[in-house]
């Protein structure tokens, strides 16, 4: 008899899961050797977005192309070598928006992913074909979506009358609000449409059932990590899961490494903290890594916590601490077969 395959599955937003999973998956094959085990990454598709008639979906694609090798390693999404001529002459038509970057490599990858959608494909089966292209299945990883139901990620900010009175509030698309208004536009709070109805794509709980590890790469806890969590059932099978789950925390010493985090948790009126992040998954948390820079400041009593260097500066250092996930997880286990 052949021994089971193993399997780890990490939830995951864009640029922190992905560069989490690019060293979780060096630690594993070039570093313990290990060829067989296999990697399930459930995506974040809450940031998705359509532009142009375009179907976009920002965290899927910056998983594929950090782990394809075509990324913009400097910006950390986007492709390498990239030129921007559709998008100059999309200004120059007068065709809005123009505060979403899009490179003409980039829009080769939303426009199939738009005509393969229109065919009737789902977005599980379109990622599936995108992943063919980076080489994941080669790499042993299946990039799944968290749902193949469009959900969108809207931020309610309030709304200031011309006399700067209190006018209400209006909800602006996430994207709008982070990458056009920079997160500066204090957030009252997120709702996410068509999330009530969505349903978890085909093989995530799945994954969550089966796997041996799960692990919470450093993405934002609210819009990435927090829209998967939100999607029906899947809290509830993290919840259940046999296999010890283990996190990241995104905060270092009251900041987010980069992005506006601290503007998602202050709107959720969660402190800006490792500690602060640790207690929106208290529920199904069971290992916790934080930065020496918070060493002793996250202390529940079911919760293990070890504190290391958590700053991904490159491959390497992104499999350091992949590498330290893994150990307390085998730890977890350790403990709860005895
Ligand atoms: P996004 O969708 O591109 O915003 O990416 P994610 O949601 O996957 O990750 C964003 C989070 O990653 C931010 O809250 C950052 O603080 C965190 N992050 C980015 N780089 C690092 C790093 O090197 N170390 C740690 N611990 N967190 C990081
Ligand atoms: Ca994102």
């Amino acid at each position: 008899m052949t021994p089971k395959q193993m399997r780890i599955t990490a939830l995951a937003g864009g640029v922190g899961g992905a560069r989490f999973v690019r060293g979780l998956l060096h630690e594993l094959r070039a570093v313990r050797g290990d060829q067989e085990t296999e990697v399930v990454v459930v995506g974040n598709t809450g940031d998705d977005i359509t532009l142009f008639g375009l179907r976009i979906c920002p965290d899927l694609d910056t998983i594929l192309y950090t782990l394809g090798g075509g990324i913009d390693e400097r910006q950390g999404w986007g492709r390498a070598e990239e030129t921007h001529a559709v998008q100059a002459e999309l200004a120059e038509l007068g065709a809005q928006p123009q505060w979403f970057g899009l490179g003409d490599r980039d829009f080769a990858t939303h426009i199939a992913r738009s005509q393969w959608l229109g065919q009737g494909q789902t977005l599980s089966q379109v990622t599936a074909r995108l992943a063919e292209r980076w080489g994941l299945p080669g790499q042993g990883v299946r990039l799944l979506p968290a749902t193949d139901t469009p959900i969108e990620t809207h931020v309610v900010l309030d709304e200031a009358g011309a006399d700067g009175s209190d006018a209400g509030e209006r909800a602006v698309h996430f994207q709008q609000w982070w990458v056009q208004l920079q997160a500066a536009v204090p957030a009252r709070r997120f709702t996410v449409a068509g999330l009530g109805q969505a349903v978890p794509a085909p093989g995530v709980l799945e994954a969550l059932r089966t796997s041996d590890v799960i692990l919470l790469p450093p993405s934002n806890p609210v819009v990435s990590i927090g829209i998967i969590l939100g999607v029906p059932g899947v809290r509830d099978a993290l919840r259940g899961s046999r296999a010890p789950v283990v996190g990241v925390s995104p905060i270092i010493g009251g900041a987010p490494v980069r992005g506006h985090a601290d503007a998602c948790l202050s709107a959720m009126e969660v402190e800006v903290s490792a500690r602060g992040v640790a207690g929106l998954y208290a529920d199904f948390l069971d290992g916790w890594l934080v930065d020496e820079a918070d060493t002793g400041t996250v202390q529940t009593p079911r919760l293990q916590t070890r504190a290391l260097d958590l700053r991904m500066r490159d491959e390497a250092g992104a499999a350091r601490i992949a590498g330290a996930a893994l150990d307390l997880a085998a730890e977890l286990s350790v403990q709860r077969s005895a």
